[in-house]
């Protein structure tokens, strides 16, 4: 078999989203009550989300159909291709076999649509009108604005200030696609209100600004609040990535010795690697390894604890590896990679050492993102380029080793809105950096106390 891409038709895509958790041996921690410290109730969450996302969110079966209107949406753009990265392969003069899943094919230009088109969804079939979220560079804010406008929803989106100044093109996207965007701290909310008055300057978080629409979200009976990342409803719509790419590696005749991705919140990735975890239960010997930023190392040096996802506090608390809530993040280019927190299904399986994790510094990472764009073609975002560094260092490793491992990273998403972090890098400008380790002793100290 010498193809490049290995390609499945739309009568192959999944009808059903899996759910890790029917097949996992353990539990996921649950959402506490800050309140109460007790596990929180569908009512806790019925003015955030649909009922049925809600549903998504707890249930321990295995697999959810797909709504077929949600089907018609993918089939603009899913399956999405498998490739075999041949030169890139001939240019590392590596033994290994090194696939990447392409999910920079869709509208918006990321895997995020695969989540924002079912929540979409589920809110019209619930009467939703308006929708708010926040969004960090912009990948998530554009992949809503393009779901909310195919099932005519209003979409409000608060942009974290910085990205909001310095990258217009997203902004401009979901403009395009008809969304509405204010920078955060925005006038709108009493959250950005009480930080303008602190810092007329703030250049905003991801923290602050999930305040704001989750604020937005429950003050308004008509609007509901969406997330791209971290929940488990998340990660369930996502695995169509991994399933598809399961069926294409079977076709290719071949079974992944090592599964790659960058984390943020977890999403992209374990869309990716979940539908191969019940194979690595099942003793299947694959390593699984999630990529992060030195910047934002939050599997590899944060510690496991309830927090909140936000910074105001007003949501529930969740057990992850935490940078605490009120985590500032450095300005590094990876803009998707700057969140707190991380989805509690891979922090779980973390825990329980199903993933590896490996925190790089953005040099290096864009050093190889170049030497993929060099050989393969493709400009990848710079969150998945982390992605990219590892499976480089890996192929090098069955270089030294003579090993023709199979290694599979995810692609998550085109860096064609990115241009000014590849030119920063080009000119050299672009600065390494570690979190410190005091600042991660701060924030276990403003952890907040949960009695369970
Ligand atoms: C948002 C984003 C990420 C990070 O988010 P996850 O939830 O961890 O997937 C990674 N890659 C791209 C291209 C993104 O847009």
């Amino acid at each position: 078999m010498d193809e490049t891409k290995i390609l499945l038709s739309e009568k192959d895509m999944p009808t059903q989203w899996y759910n890790i958790q029917a097949d996992l041996p353990f539990q996921i921690p649950p959402p506490l009550h800050p309140g109460t410290g007790q596990p929180i109730g569908p009512a806790d969450l019925a003015p955030l989300f649909p009922m049925e996302l809600i549903k998504q969110e707890v249930t321990t079966e295995r697999w959810i159909d797909i709504p077929e209107e949600v089907q018609d949406v993918y089939k603009l753009w899913r399956p999405s291709p498998l490739y075999r990265a041949r030169r890139w392969e001939k240019a590392l003069d590596t033994p290994a076999k090194i696939y990447y899943k392409w999910e920079g094919v869709s509208p918006p230009g990321s895997h995020k649509p695969n989540t924002a088109v079912p929540q979409a969804y589920y809110n019209k079939q619930e009467g939703t009108k308006r929708i708010a979220t926040e969004t960090g560079a912009g990948q998530w804010g554009s992949a809503l604005s393009f779901a909310c406008n195919l099932f005519d929803i209003e979409c409000k989106v608060y942009m974290v200030r910085i990205s909001y100044d310095q990258k217009p093109y997203r902004r401009i996207l979901m403009e395009t696609w008809g969304g509405k965007c204010v920078p955060s701290p925005s006038p709108d909310t009493q959250a950005g209100r009480d930080m303008l008055a602190k810092d007329p300057d703030s250049p905003g978080s991801l923290g602050l600004a999930i305040s704001e629409a989750v604020e937005d979200a429950v003050s308004r009976d008509d609007t509901h609040y969406a997330l791209g990342s971290v929940l488990n409803h998340v990660m369930l719509h996502q695995t169509v990535i991994g399933q598809e790419t399961k069926k294409q590696l079977e076709m290719a005749g071949d079974y992944p010795d090592i599964l790659i991705g960058c984390v943020g919140g977890g999403s992209n990735f374990a869309g990716f690697f979940l539908p191969f975890v019940k194979d690595k239960l099942d003793g299947k010997p694959t390593r699984i390894i999630c990529v992060e930023p030195q910047a934002c190392p939050t599997l590899s040096r944060a510690p496991y604890a309830y927090d909140f996802g936000d910074v105001a506090g007003l949501t529930p608390l969740l057990k992850m590896y935490t940078l605490g809530h009120g985590f500032i993040p450095p300005p590094i280019h990876a803009g998707g990679l700057r969140y707190h927190g991380m989805a509690p299904i891979i922090c779980a399986l973390y825990n329980h050492k199903l993933l590896e994790a490996v925190a790089l510094h953005q040099n290096e990472v864009f050093e190889a993102a170049i030497s993929f764009a060099r050989a393969e073609g493709f400009v990848v975002a710079p969150e998945t380029a982390h992605a990219v560094k590892t499976t480089m260092d890996e192929a090098l490793k069955c270089k030294e080793s003579g090993e023709a491992k199979v290694i599979v990273f995810n692609n998550s998403g085109h860096g064609h809105f990115d241009l000014a972090s590849y030119e920063r890098y080009l000119s050299g400008g672009l600065k390494d950096y570690s979190y410190p380790e005091e600042k991660i002793q701060e924030a276990l100290e403003s952890l907040p106390k949960v009695s369970s």
